[in-house]
């Protein structure tokens, strides 16, 4: 790669910035080159405990932004029009075999699972009937399987959505 180096050259400005009426110092980045700029991003990345992993539907490098193990990246893939980490568990997209992605690599398992034991202890406790938590469950998993390939929903949506109110709101509509 030329003119990359490892000591990117930056220079940091003290800025004051107004949010919500509130005077903020920030530190404003400037960047003569723009390798300088990606490498220090990318070391910013690292040191942050993301990391590089190499995505095994399109063979791109991606950067791992959850603590989760995730085998396929959330890129949209070009080929098939929804991401690779999609692809990867509906294999008559591909017609061929990909290693299975568990349920629990995907960053939003975490919300899903707490939803999930909340449904199953409120069941237990009978604060919900047998046919209005079951109805809560496929409504959270209808949820999540839409955050494996709507990327929009699943940044801006998911979590809202995911409010266990709302959830039994619905579950007991009907
Ligand atoms: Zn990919």
């Amino acid at each position: 790669m030329d003119g990359f180096n490892l000591k990117p050259i930056q220079s940091a400005v003290p800025t004051i910035k107004i949010e919500n009426g509130k005077y903020k110092i920030i530190r404003r980045m400037y960047f003569s080159r723009m390798m300088d700029f990606f490498v220090t991003e990318f070391f910013e990345a690292l040191s942050q405990g993301h990391y590089i992993w190499k995505c095994g539907v399109c063979n791109k490098y991606f950067l791992m932004t959850t603590a989760h193990k995730q085998l396929y990246c959330s890129t949209v893939n070009k080929e098939y029009g929804v991401p690779c980490s999609y692809v990867a568990k509906h294999p008559e997209i591909t017609k061929r075999k990909m290693k299975k992605q568990k349920k629990s690599d995907s960053p939003y398992y975490v919300l899903w699972n707490r939803r999930y034991s909340s449904i199953r202890q409120n069941k237990s406790l009978g604060k919900y009937s047998k046919a209005v938590s079951s109805k809560a469950k496929k409504i959270i998993d209808m949820k999540f399987e839409r955050a494996q390939f709507d990327f929009d929903y699943a940044e801006n949506n998911y979590e809202d959505e995911m409010n266990l109110e709302k959830i039994y709101e619905e579950a007991m509509k009907e």
